[in-house]
């Protein structure tokens, strides 16, 4: 259930109701926007039931929230979340965010040229795998610790942001210690456990669409690590498997609205995944900058005919700044587009 109170309702009577839930059992999650305070009921709220709360001063309005996600809903927070990266701001009226990368670390200087072009084309955030997901136990599966070394050392010369997948609880004190941003990768959507434990640790975490994951099951995801504690969520659409079998995955763009609607945590789109082929990879990017997303994660490598893994999505040096051109044009008509948006 949440209260929604009256504008302009007084800091004692939001107190009051705070107060009042708090004798009954419940946890409270206040949302306090520029207009109006919503306090949300965390916990069995089939206890509320006879508490007139709707009769307190200050109290506009009382409504059951229907949805088994709670802290991840826009209804138990109307405000955006702009979740911070040490200083890098994600989310709501925030500028898009670029990360770019490799798909796998590969080594010191393949990171650190990675990060000089992601770095020229404007990207703040530096991706790059040292435990990857590969679908072949025989395939090369990451550098490790020595890839979050390589990472951490070549964000920090060109004063980026790392982020890194973690796959799995093992390892998440290890990954944590070199990254800013934890990284739960697709086929992980559902590791339940793991989501609670990246919950735990109160870092910014991107979480990653499964592969064949509904909206519901993402927010429902998303949730396990906001009950955790972490307010700090950036879901990442990255395609989803469907019948199409001319792109790796299909980009789902219609997530970015769905999920700004349904949540207040930032989305972010990842066309390299989305599409896997690079030549599809920047119509795609644009287009995730016009759906409202607060950002994209992009696979970039020197030479992607040599790149250890997804090679065939990942965009050179020329065709990710040609890109970034692009997208900067686009961000600048997206200002523009949204205030038309807004005189509704
Ligand atoms: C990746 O980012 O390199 C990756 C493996 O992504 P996903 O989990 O979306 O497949
Ligand atoms: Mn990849």
């Amino acid at each position: 259930m949440i209260i929604i109170m009256e504008q302009g309702a007084t800091k004692e009577q939001v107190e009051a109701v705070i107060k009042r839930v708090k004798e009954v059992g419940l946890e409270v999650h206040l949302s306090e926007g520029k207009d109006q305070t919503v306090i949300g009921l965390v916990g069995d709220t089939e206890k509320m039931i006879d508490v007139p709360f709707r009769g307190f001063d200050g109290v506009a309005d009382t409504v059951k929230v229907t949805s088994t996600y709670k802290l991840t809903s826009r209804q138990f927070h109307p405000v955006d979340t702009v979740v911070d990266v040490d200083g890098l701001k994600i989310g709501g009226e925030e500028a898009f965010v670029t990360m770019a990368g490799p798909c796998s670390i590969e080594g010191l200087d393949q990171i650190m040229e990675c990060a000089r072009i992601a770095k020229a084309g404007g990207a703040t955030v530096l991706r790059g795998g040292a435990f990857k997901p590969r679908t072949s136990p025989y395939a090369f599966q990451g550098l490790e610790e020595e890839g979050l070394k390589y990472i951490r050392e070549a964000a920090d010369k060109f004063d980026m942001k790392v982020i890194t997948e973690v796959m799995d609880e093992a390892n998440l004190e290890l990954v944590a210690k070199y990254t800013d941003i934890l990284q739960i990768g697709a086929r992980n959507m559902q590791n339940f456990k793991l989501l609670q434990a990246v919950g735990k640790t109160g870092m910014p975490v991107a979480l990653k669409r499964g592969i064949s994951g509904t909206i519901d099951e993402w927010l429902n995801a998303a949730e396990y690590i906001a009950a955790s504690g972490n307010q700090k969520v950036i879901f990442v659409e990255r395609g989803i498997r469907t019948y199409e079998t001319a792109t790796r995955n299909t980009l789902d763009l219609s997530a970015v609205p769905v999920i700004q609607k349904l949540s207040h945590f930032p989305i972010i789109v990842d066309p390299s995944h989305g599409v896997g082929v690079w030549d599809y990879v920047t119509p795609m990017a644009v287009a995730g900058v016009a759906s409202g997303a607060s950002g994209m994660i992009v696979e970039i490598h020197p030479e992607p005919n040599k790149a250890w893994s997804d090679g065939q999505q990942s965009l050179n040096e020329k065709r990710y700044l040609n890109m970034m051109e692009q997208i900067h044009v686009m961000e600048k008509a997206m200002k523009e587009v949204k205030l038309i948006r807004e005189k509704i």
